[in-house]
């Protein structure tokens, strides 16, 4: 199988700084590859397990400094990694930055089976990424998946969380899937990963090198403006009320809500 993860580099730090135009400072700010990219990493890695004639090619649009979280993703066991970077992409929103990782893909990757995202990058934390790819990959998509199990077929199947529980989807290749927390953790890069990673070559393209033009990318192809970021107030801790039966613990909380005069 041929496994493409797309990976983002995100700031490690709950301390985000915005500029005058709501876009995030990233400058000076340590950063790390997306934890759920990492679970991204993990799943393909198990899948070249069970099928061992699969490679896996990990790819980031983003600055040179993004090649730290590709070098991580080869230290897992990743096979190649391909970094999409130019200074016309600044100011990317979802659809430019989706359009864009597509693009490279389908030029620069060419015939792939499955995709792997994240469900979420902790920084922008919109979920529209992945979904926008396979959009304009005309590819099925599965959102919300903790498991893959692939068995070499023309298909896998795709165990996602829903309300209800676990939902278990085929899915016909070539496809994408956007991977949430999964059950199993992400393993640690091995030293020998580390070395490998240190010799690798990451490819690196630029907007020519993957025939997309200025209007397409960064700002100049973002419909996307933001017109207020904030952070929400903090609110006080919740009370917990302990008692030995459900109904207990309504009295318990009506006779509360009485007393601070919210129930009458
Ligand atoms: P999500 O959609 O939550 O990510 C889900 C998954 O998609 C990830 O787990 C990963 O698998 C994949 N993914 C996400 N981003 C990438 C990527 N770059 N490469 C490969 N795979 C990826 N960001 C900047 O860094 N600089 C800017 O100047 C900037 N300007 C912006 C201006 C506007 C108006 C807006 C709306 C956003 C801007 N952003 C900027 C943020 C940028 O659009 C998002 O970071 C990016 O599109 C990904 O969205 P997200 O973080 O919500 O990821």
């Amino acid at each position: 199988m041929k496994i493409v993860v797309c990976v983002k580099q995100v700031p490690d730090t709950a301390d985000i700084k915005w500029t005058e135009n709501n876009t995030m400072i990233r400058d000076g700010v340590e950063s790390i590859l997306n934890p759920f990219d990492e679970y991204a990493v993990e799943t393909a890695l198990r899948i070249k397990e069970a099928n061992p004639d699969s490679t896996i090619t990990v790819l980031t649009m983003g600055p040179p400094q993004a090649k730290d979280a590709l070098k991580r993703a080869i230290a897992m066991g990743a096979d190649e990694a391909i970094l999409v970077t130019d200074k016309k992409f600044a100011g990317a929103d979802t659809q430019a930055t989706s359009r864009t990782v597509a693009k490279a893909i389908k030029e620069k990757v060419g015939n792939f089976d499955l995709i792997i995202c994240g469900q979420f990058a902790i920084d922008g934390d919109t979920a529209q990424t992945g979904p926008s790819i396979a959009e304009h990959l005309g590819l099925p998509q599965v959102t919300y998946v903790k498991e893959v199990e692939a068995t070499g077929g023309n298909t896998i199947v795709a165990k996602r969380e829903i309300e209800e529980g676990i939902q278990k989807v085929e899915m016909q290749l070539p496809g994408l899937v956007c991977m949430l927390k999964c059950d199993y953790e992400p393993r640690m890069p091995s030293i020998k990963g580390v070395m490998k990673a240190n010799k690798t070559q990451i490819l690196e393209f630029s907007m020519e090198d993957i025939g997309l033009e200025h209007a397409q990318v960064g700002i100049k192809g973002s419909p996307t403006f933001v017109s207020r970021a904030f952070r929400p107030e903090a609110r006080n801790a919740g009370e917990m009320i302990n008692a030995a039966s459900a109904k207990e613990a309504a009295d318990v909380l009506v006779e509360k809500l009485k007393n601070d005069k919210v129930l009458v």
